[in-house]
């Protein structure tokens, strides 16, 4: 008969180690959920994620534009499969959910929700809607906005569009610093010159960055990949922007 004391010690030596062979166990994260526009037809969850850690805090949106797929598929697979262990993180998929449903770029039709931060709380839909976003940036007091999107054209082939882009909204030397180390790592594994990504310096009034940086004085970057490019691979190259980020950051669970 095995007595009480033994039983304990042989709980506490597998609770050892357990912990020395699966360290990453010890470190929890934890998802919660709340929304934004509540009770509206704009009602969109936003999903933060939180570790023992609360810095840094990083907010990564998607879906600001409804036909642009690979940003929401992307920050829905973030938030599902993510693993940190240090800081915040806060993700919104679909920040106009009513566009993601109806595939449209905008909705409604003719307001573009990239143009009208900080939003007004007594304004018309979207820009109720671009003040909660703008309210949720300070609530928690974000360090760093990533804004995910896609464009229809290569910037390169025609300057009007964006895509396989890093746009900032200022020369801000550490900024700029920032996104060129980025869109270096990302061109590291671009073999066709044509979808290499480059910095782009174009302050856009009115946009998600632009007013979390000039307002709100956070590190902002607004991704875009090129629509002409296969699904699949826009949404892994929207994945491994974020990562990127993540892991510059110190905030991504290192696998074991
Ligand atoms: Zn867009």
């Amino acid at each position: 008969m095995i007595s009480i004391r033994k039983y304990f010690r042989i709980i506490f030596i597998a609770l050892i180690l357990l912990l020395f062979c699966f360290p990453q166990t010890a470190l929890l994260q934890t998802t919660f959920v709340e929304y934004i526009c509540a009770g509206t037809d704009y009602e969109t969850p936003v999903y933060i994620i939180k570790t023992d850690y609360k810095e840094p805090t990083i907010m990564i949106v998607a879906g600001t534009h409804g036909n642009e797929k690979a940003g929401i598929k992307a920050a829905e697979y973030l938030k599902d499969n993510l693993h940190i262990e240090r800081g915040t993180l806060i993700i919104i998929p679909k920040a106009n959910i009513f566009a993601c449903e109806e595939n449209a770029r905008y909705f409604p039709p003719e307001i573009n929700l990239n143009r009208v931060y900080p939003g007004n709380p007594q304004g018309n839909s979207v820009e109720k809607l671009a003040y909660e976003i703008f309210s949720l940036m300070k609530r928690y007091d974000i360090g760093l906005l990533v804004d995910l999107h896609e464009s229809i054209e290569f910037y390169r082939k025609n300057p009007k569009n964006y895509g396989q882009t890093v746009v900032i909204d200022s020369n801000d030397d550490y900024l700029f610093e920032l996104s060129s180390f980025l869109v270096e790592k990302m061109n590291q594994g671009i073999i066709e010159d044509g979808n290499r990504y480059q910095v782009l310096v174009d302050p856009v009034k009115g946009s998600t960055a632009y007013c979390a940086h000039h307002q709100l004085g956070i590190l902002a970057l607004t991704f875009e990949t090129c629509r002409k490019l296969p699904l699949s691979f826009r949404i892994e190259e929207q994945i491994k922007f974020v990562k990127i980020i993540l892991s510059k950051w110190n905030m991504l669970a290192v696998q074991r």
